[in-house]
């Protein structure tokens, strides 16, 4: 059978480039990807519907494809999160994938979950490369 991962990734165009060859670099090459702006926010947030909503998907990509490997990925400058501060930033939004994966290993428990917050060099409108960082 083939290996199938759950992606949560922002919707940010700067990212697209990069993302598949990253994925098949840590072995997701076969990802159904949810794409949503500000990636986790919503399911660290407190508007039930829309954290209902991206469970929906998650539990449409765990039961349909059998995925049991979520990747949750966050971004700077991410525009979602409009924070100035770079490490403030950061420090947000991996507090968020950490709210975000008790909320999924509560609903899916044999889910592993991976974190990742990804650097993205340039601005708003582009970026040259981005450097993936593994989150604990
Ligand atoms: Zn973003």
């Amino acid at each position: 059978m083939t290996k199938v991962s759950t992606v949560i990734k922002c919707m940010d165009f700067r990212q697209n480039g990069f993302f598949k060859d990253w994925l098949k670099s840590i072995g997701a090459e076969n990802s159904d990807i949810i794409s949503v702006a500000g990636s986790v926010k919503e399911l660290a947030g407190e508007n039930s519907e829309l954290k209902e909503w991206i469970l929906d998907m998650i539990a449409i990509s765990y039961n349909a494809h059998d995925s049991r490997e979520m990747i949750l990925t966050n971004h700077s400058t991410c525009g979602a999160y409009k924070i100035d501060d770079e490490e403030e930033e950061k420090a947000v939004q991996i507090e968020d994938m950490k709210k975000a994966e008790g909320l999924i290993k509560g609903r899916f428990p044999d889910m592993e979950i991976k974190k990742y917050w990804l650097k993205l060099d340039g601005d708003h409108h582009h970026s040259d490369n981005i450097e993936f960082i593994s989150v604990d």
